[in-house]
């Protein structure tokens, strides 16, 4: 591209200005504090060009800076820019069979605060989450630690669904009272809601557990750097994020990924889907614990099971090397069909990982096919737990990073309407 005067070739000087902004703040999104001199180096932009987009990221309010805590070299020290987590954050959800969390997400990735509820597996409807969502949100939201003037950047919302990437509506929902979530327009749900009960009218994006945990876990989990990764969560059913060639793998219509209903044993249990021997009906929750005899049990008592075979008890190791083989049939022929670099390991996996995968890697490089799938790494997330909500929050702060001076032009003008 290229401007003179006057004219314009391509990009004008304004889209150009707008795509630094945001290749800027994402930066700072997403390695945190950053000094001017690296910023310039890494954006391959000169130092007075960084400056001029530094003050207008700043005098918006979405980042401030600082002088650094030490200065070693000669000459002038190079400020940092820091991202502004308390002024500007996400509101995360992570909506389970068994589980509702809600967090407090800053720009930069942090998890400022955050508030959960783990119950017993049941038919939940929508109404009952929706309640714990408003209240937890209503806590988080009057927290003496959010300054005057903060703002909602975004509304993300993970679900252990298939998420029709068109509109956020809910297609399919198996392990969840059926009648009540299917095809329930969560995100306007969640909108109005939020906008009617706080007046929040920031952007909600639903997406697929998993599609946000792989999400997260490339943007600043163990993924860092990984064009190519599996993201498997385990809960009470299974699915996976697909992450291809850099891209999220979200097919036609965004219900890639649900592997949970993979067909593995067409003689085996009866899935919630409807269908016979899903991997998720061997290797979820239930089949888990059902494994180990402890057909009542809640989602500790998977992390217990660990313990105990751990420990030595051999009914649990049993059960274990039971469900091992189980898990390793399937990430043996998800490496096969992706040839990832990577598979991460999240949910209830994160707990089974350590008793199994050393199952997992022998069946991996068994047979002619193992050269192929040798070079795969397999690991637990290197956000634990939280990958899923970290992915909610990625979500909600993406059309801030996109155009960060466009998106606050537009929540003004929502606010004026509003007001
Ligand atoms: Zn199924």
């Amino acid at each position: 591209m290229r401007a003179r005067k006057g004219f314009t070739y391509g990009v004008t000087q304004e889209e150009l200005r707008r795509h630094n902004l945001s290749t800027l703040l994402r930066y700072v999104h997403e390695h945190g504090p950053t000094s001017r001199a690296v910023l310039t180096a890494s954006m391959n932009l000169n130092r007075s060009t960084i400056g001029a987009l530094t003050a207008d990221l700043s005098s918006a309010g979405l980042v401030e800076e600082e002088l650094p805590g030490q200065h070693l070299g000669a000459g002038r020290p190079s400020l940092v820019v820091v991202p502004r987590a308390a002024h500007v954050y996400a509101l995360a959800y992570m909506i389970g069979v068994d589980f509702v969390v809600a967090a407090r997400v800053g720009l930069g990735g942090q998890v400022l605060d955050r508030r959960e509820l783990y119950r017993p597996r049941g038919d939940y409807d929508l109404e009952d989450v929706m309640g714990h969502l408003e209240r937890f949100t209503g806590e988080l939201l009057s927290a003496d630690d959010i300054p005057p003037g903060a703002l909602c950047a975004g509304v993300g919302a993970a679900v252990p669904a298939a998420v029709r990437s068109a509109d956020g509506m809910l297609r399919f929902v198996p392990n969840m009272n059926w009648d009540d979530w299917g095809d329930a327009p969560l995100g306007d749900i969640l909108h109005r809601r939020l906008m009617e009960t706080f007046g929040i009218a920031a952007p909600v994006a639903v997406g697929n557990d998993a599609d946000l945990g792989a999400l997260a876990e490339r943007t600043r989990g163990a993924a860092v750097g990984c064009d190519d990764v599996v993201y498997l969560v385990g809960e009470v059913g299974v699915g996976a994020g697909v992450i291809a060639g850099g891209e999220a793998m979200s097919g036609h219509d965004g219900y890639a990924g649900e592997v949970g209903h993979m067909v593995v044993n067409p003689s085996g249990r009866l899935c919630r889907c409807g269908a016979r021997g899903c991997w998720e009906t061997e290797i979820g929750e239930p089949a888990i614990l059902a494994a180990a005899g402890h057909a009542d049990g809640r989602r500790a008592t998977v992390a217990e099971l660990v313990a105990e075979a751990t420990a030595g008890d051999e009914k649990a190791v049993r059960a274990l090397e039971h469900i091992g083989s189980w898990i390793a049939l399937g990430v043996a022929n998800i490496v096969t069909v992706f040839n990832p670099s990577m598979v991460i390991f999240g949910g209830l996996f994160d707990d089974v990982f350590p008793a199994v995968q050393g199952q997992i890697r022998t069946n991996l490089l068994s047979g002619s096919l193992g050269v192929v799938r040798e070079g795969v790494r397999l690991v637990t997330p290197g956000l634990g737990a939280d990958s899923t909500l970290i992915g909610a929050a990625e979500k909600a702060f993406e059309p801030l990073l996109a155009d960060p001076l466009g998106f606050l032009q537009q929540t003004a003008r929502n606010s004026a309407v509003a007001g």
